[in-house]
């Protein structure tokens, strides 16, 4: 099964993804993971890519589409995968299509996780992981059960993003609203997208979506 999560920053791509990985054996692809894997790396891409996600604006397409393309033939991806920030433009999409179209394989569902925008700030602000296992938590609404221990694995080092600031996010929402959102309708008149209340607890959005994975 070959999934898009599709949302503004914040809306919990991320925390659903891990979540459907673990619940359906499906792997999680996370371009901006992939990317600040890159910038730590100091890799050519990551060298070119850390001011513009610095400044909260998008890495150029053709980047992100060979690193999409070489990722979805390594063999982990054989059982499908959940795309988590990928495509984020309409030429992403339309290369995305044509991917698939040569590997013969499908795309069963792309799923929009709406969010009250006036959220997003306090949701990205206060965000962090587990350095070790890459869990997700927040510091209001979702902190681990012990103070500073990672319930997942019990690591004790947290990371925070660098743009995950207030001034950042105002531009990662513009390039969503300009660039991003223009996607919906591709998708949409193909007859693949469902949305869904991404502002409903963790629980509730799992198993939204998981009731549309269940639908033919
Ligand atoms: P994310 O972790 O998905 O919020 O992505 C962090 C940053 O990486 C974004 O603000 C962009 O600068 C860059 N990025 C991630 N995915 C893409 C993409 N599909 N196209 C362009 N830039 C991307």
């Amino acid at each position: 099964m070959n999934i898009i999560l599709l949302g503004p920053p914040g809306a919990g791509k991320g925390t659903q993804a891990k979540r459907l990985e673990e619940m359906h054996g499906i792997v999680q692809l996370a371009t901006g993971d992939m990317l600040r894997a890159a910038v730590a790396a100091g890799t050519a891409v990551g060298k070119k890519a850390k001011p513009i996600m610095d400044a909260g604006k998008l890495v150029p397409d053709d980047i992100l589409i060979a690193m999409i393309a070489e990722r979805i033939d390594q063999a982990d991806c054989a059982r499908g995968f959940i795309l988590d920030g990928f495509p984020r433009t309409v030429p992403q999409a339309e290369a995305l299509d044509a991917m698939l179209r040569e590997r013969r394989l499908k795309l069963d569902h792309v799923i929009e996780m709406q969010v009250d925008e006036a959220a997003l700030l306090e949701r990205v602000t206060g965000r962090f992981t587990c350095s070790t296992c890459g869990a997700s938590y927040h510091e209001i609404f979702n902190r681990p059960r012990a103070e500073g221990i990672c319930d997942v694995c019990g690591g004790t080092s947290f990371t925070r993003r660098a743009d995950d600031t207030a001034e950042t996010i105002k531009a990662r929402l513009a390039a969503y609203r300009a660039q991003t959102a223009p996607i919906l309708p591709y998708y949409r008149s193909k007859g693949v997208l469902d949305t869904i209340d991404g502002m409903a607890p963790i629980e509730a959005v799992t198993q939204a979506i998981d009731a549309i994975l269940r639908q033919p």
